[in-house]
């Protein structure tokens, strides 16, 4: 079998990757060793939130990218439920608000409207929040998609364009000669392609072994509890000041008194367009398990009725964990690989993924069709990691 370019994985940036390519005029194969969706992808939030994002590349991205979803579900002709309610990070107290004003405050800088909130203003706004809030931070550009419509919608898409999605097929090898990408192996024989993107996320440092490459991505494991479905009460997304400062700054959860903190749990809180809370979660590295843990899940429901304490009235009907792909320095790496000719990387996203699918999938495609990307993509270069490596290898 023959194929221009073979995009790895059927999650969100594999799916996205493989449509903008082939919006792009190129010939492409998605190989997905489960089925479309079955990662990471349909174990998450979809908050596609500005607030949420490091000031610098990733901001900017994110604008894109929430730019991008207010006109997807047109675009691909199919439902993402992609909505911008606005979104509030609520500030528990005022050691919360020192770690977390001075990143807001830089958003501002970046050009992100973001408005600070007294206690009345948030409860005008949503009065399910609790009076004890002391503050909140207020972006009307964030807004909530469904990550499994969304993926789905991209390779449904993506298919109609004639592009070919192989599920339950797993890639096995990436063959390279003299330098250049040949194609892959998979559970179902060799495919010639003189392109292949890793987009496996968390699965994609076995796929940089085949090449050669060390992938520096790891798990980081996260928990969601689903409520049952009730009227709607909720309108915007919430995180937490703590869910900021735990993602800029992880040792501060090992230094924390606070039981809930010190197990790295935090808010995210929506209510889906079916009228389920969906409530998280949680940052740990515990490999590739997927179990939960109750001292956690109690750990959420105790933490976030601190927020919204009318959720304690509500049954949780699932509970689920689903693994971020980290890198080990906290950026994406979305690049060309140095001395691989047609070898390319889309992952570590970690809990971006759903917010920058859009612009990562574009980005992607203006690299392989030689076009100039639409940001500067070197903090995302894969080369980053050479140079380090260099560099400490330098000093000893
Ligand atoms: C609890 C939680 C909450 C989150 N909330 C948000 C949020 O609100 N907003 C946001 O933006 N992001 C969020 N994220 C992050 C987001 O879910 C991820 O960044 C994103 O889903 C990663 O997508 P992906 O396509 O890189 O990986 P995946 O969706 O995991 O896709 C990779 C695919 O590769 C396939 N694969 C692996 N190996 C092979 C192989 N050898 N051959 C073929 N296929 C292979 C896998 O089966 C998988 O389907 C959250 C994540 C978690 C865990």
């Amino acid at each position: 079998m023959k194929t221009d370019t073979v995009v790895i994985g059927g999650g969100i940036i594999g799916c996205s990757s493989a449509y903008y390519l082939t919006r792009a005029g190129v010939k492409v194969t998605l190989i997905e060793r489960r089925g479309i969706g079955e990662g990471t992808s349909g174990a998450c939030d979809g908050f596609v939130m500005l607030q949420s994002k490091h000031p610098g590349l990733p901001l900017r991205m994110a604008m894109r990218s929430a730019e991008m979803y207010q006109g997807l579900e047109e675009e691909l002709g199919y439902e993402t439920q992609y909505r911008r309610n606005g979104g509030l990070v609520l500030i528990e107290n005022e050691e919360m608000r020192e770690i977390v004003e001075p990143v807001i405050r830089e958003q501002i800088r970046e050009g992100v409207p973001v408005e600070f909130l007294n206690n009345a203003e948030i409860r005008r706004m949503e009065p399910l929040i609790s009076t004890e809030v002391a503050g909140a931070a207020h972006c009307a550009l964030d807004g909530y998609t469904s990550p499994i419509h969304t993926t789905r919608a991209y390779a449904k898409r993506f298919r109609d364009l004639g592009g070919e999605i192989l599920t339950d097929t797993a890639v096995t090898d990436i063959v390279i000669r003299g330098g250049e990408v040949c194609g892959v192996e998979t559970s179902r024989g060799t495919i010639e392609a003189k392109r292949v993107i890793i987009a496996a996320g968390v699965w994609s440092p076995y796929l940089g072994e085949m090449a050669g490459i060390r992938i520096p991505v790891k798990p980081r494991r996260g928990h969601l509890m689903v409520t049952e479905a009730v009227e709607h009460s909720l309108h915007k997304i919430l995180l937490c000041a703590r869910y900021i400062a735990i993602k800029h700054d992880p040792s501060l959860a090992e230094k924390a008194s606070d039981p809930t903190f010190h197990l790295g749990v935090s808010l995210s809180m929506e209510q889906t367009l079916n009228g389920n809370f969906l409530i998280g979660s949680n940052r740990e590295f515990a490999g590739y398990d997927l179990n939960t843990r109750l001292e956690i899940l109690r750990a959420i429901s105790e933490y976030s009725a601190r927020f919204v304490p009318a959720v304690k009235a509500l049954n949780v009907i699932r509970v689920f964990t689903g693994l971020r792909p980290f890198c080990e320095d906290g950026s994406p790496i979305v690049s060309s690989v140095p001395g691989i000719g047609g070898l390319y990387i889309a992952t570590g996203h970690e809990g971006d993924g759903i917010a920058l699918a859009p612009v990562t999938g574009k980005t992607v495609a203006d690299m392989v069709t030689g076009r100039e990307t639409e940001f500067d993509m070197t903090p995302f270069a894969f080369s980053r990691f050479a140079e380090k490596e260099a560099a400490e290898g330098g000093r000893t």
